[in-house]
């Protein structure tokens, strides 16, 4: 196998496996340089890098790289100075043109970004599925393409992780640019404004940001949930924001949650984002996935049995990058095998995907993060109480084994002081519910799932 390959196949793995901030932050510029006697060495970008990934990484990648090829005995990191991308842009294009060979979907946000626009060429309209999650969101989205800055101003959409709103966003801005000649578009996370907001203070270069934001026609804002507590990036955004709008030019923005439900998000922002359109985007249905997943296929021209993707269609059924990982990870497998892959292969590779939790966690730092979230101890949690103070904590200990890390009922109530399955299932429910009224809990929720996954 190509080391490019055999790389993608790990990051694949890795990909599902880890939040996706650590993902870019991490396996950003890494890449397999080459391989002798058995041992592997991987191109790292830097010394920190690499530290990190030796400390926290390297078994996980040997084992990775030993599934897709055994003959492999170990692995070292090498700091490269120019360090390959990911998937090098020619090797991709050479690729495309042979016929019928599995062109391994680029995934990562990272590569074939225009520097200019931040736009992924790869996510248009034509590339997405609209189904009965996302069509008022998508209607929305093309109608502002065809009345910019006129009809429906800002554009705000929000959905939960991977439902498809970078897509959608990206899919606007790029059609702008084919409908439109000279139409000046920039589509940034609000990270990525929040970083550049920062450096140019610190570079004394406010002139040039405020004048880089407010020359576009259209500007995109991906995950506006993050400007919550930063009032100062939120102070700047206001008046971009401002500018913009009073000269009729486009705004859209996407957030993991309506405006009202951001918190900390100033009152002035939150009614300004309330003045135009907001447009939520659900999780796919079945017949959805279904189709994603079939259009995907049909354009990397390989033959899929249909139990497969119905198997997949049924197994990944929120986010959509984790059904594009689990496709990615049987053509990989099957492309390893050269051969047709029968429904039972197919699910024996993606075993660990759907029943293993998504990290190599154990319930013990779960409960730790918690308990201290809490102020109470591991051992209270585990303990027979009602005490509405210990209650709520071991419920959500209980929904985040559930929710985040897949544990099936029964071993939660095992883990989690010997409880019965229907006590567990119990608790999740409660907590699910919650989450829909309480802004106060969401907030704390996702608190903890930070310490959780160490950002
Ligand atoms: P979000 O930004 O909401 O987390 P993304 O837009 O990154 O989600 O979507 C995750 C993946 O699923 C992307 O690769 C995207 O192309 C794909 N995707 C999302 N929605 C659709 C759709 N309706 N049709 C086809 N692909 C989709
Ligand atoms: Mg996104």
């Amino acid at each position: 196998m190509e080391h490019t390959e055999l790389w993608q196949h790990v990051l694949s793995e890795v990909e599902l496996n880890v939040s996706k901030a650590s993902f870019n932050t991490w396996f950003q510029h890494t890449g397999i340089q080459s391989k002798q006697d058995g041992v592997v060495f991987i191109s790292v970008p830097n010394s920190f890098a690499k530290e990190w990934l030796e400390n926290k990484f390297n078994k996980f990648i040997l084992k990775s790289l030993r599934s897709a090829s055994s003959d492999i005995k170990d692995l070292r990191f090498v700091i490269a100075a120019t360090p390959p991308s990911v998937i090098p842009q020619k090797l991709k294009k050479k690729k495309e043109d042979e016929e019928k060979e599995i062109v391994l979907d680029n995934q990562f946000e990272f590569a074939g970004v225009d520097a200019e626009t931040n736009l992924n060429s790869k996510y248009t309209f034509e590339e997405f599925v609209v189904g009965s999650s996302n069509e008022l969101a998508h209607a929305a989205a093309i109608s502002v393409t065809k009345n910019l800055g006129t009809i429906y101003n800002p554009l705000f959409i929000y959905g939960g992780v991977g439902a498809g709103k970078t897509h959608l966003l990206q899919a606007i801005g790029n059609e702008v640019l084919k409908l439109y000649k000279g139409k000046k578009v920039k589509y940034v996370s609000s990270e990525k404004f929040t970083n550049e907001l920062v450096n140019a203070i610190q570079n004394k270069n406010m002139e040039r940001f405020k004048e880089d934001y407010r020359k576009n026609d259209v500007l995109i804002i991906d995950d506006v949930q993050f400007l919550a507590g930063k009032e100062k990036t939120q102070e700047e955004f206001f008046h971009t924001f401002n500018a913009l709008y009073e000269k009729n030019k486009q705004i859209i923005i996407s957030s993991d949650r309506p405006p009202k439900a951001i918190p900390t998000l100033e009152d002035r922002l939150q009614s300004r984002f309330e003045g135009g359109m907001i447009a939520d985007i659900g999780y796919p249905d079945y017949e959805t996935r279904l189709a994603i997943l079939k259009n995907k296929v049909a354009k990397k021209q390989v033959v899929l049995d249909d139990a497969i993707i119905e198997f997949i269609a049924n197994n990944f059924q929120k986010n959509l990058r984790e059904l594009e990982g689990a496709l990615n990870k049987v053509l990989v497998h099957m492309k390893i095998a050269k051969n047709v892959f029968s429904v039972e292969e197919a699910k024996k590779v993606l075993y660990p995907s759907i029943h293993t939790p998504k990290k190599n966690i154990n319930v013990k730092q779960i409960l730790q993060a918690v308990a201290q979230f809490y102020g109470v101890s591991e051992k209270q949690l585990l303990i027979k109480t009602r005490k509405q103070e210990i209650v709520k904590p071991r419920q959500i200990v209980m929904y985040l084994l559930r929710e985040e890390f897949k544990f099936s009922y029964p071993s939660i109530g095992s883990k989690i002081g010997g409880r019965d399955h229907t006590t567990v299932m119990h608790a999740c429910e409660k907590i699910e519910g919650q989450l829909k009224e309480d802004e106060a809990l969401v907030e704390e929720f996702n608190l903890i799932k930070k310490i959780v996954y160490n950002l």
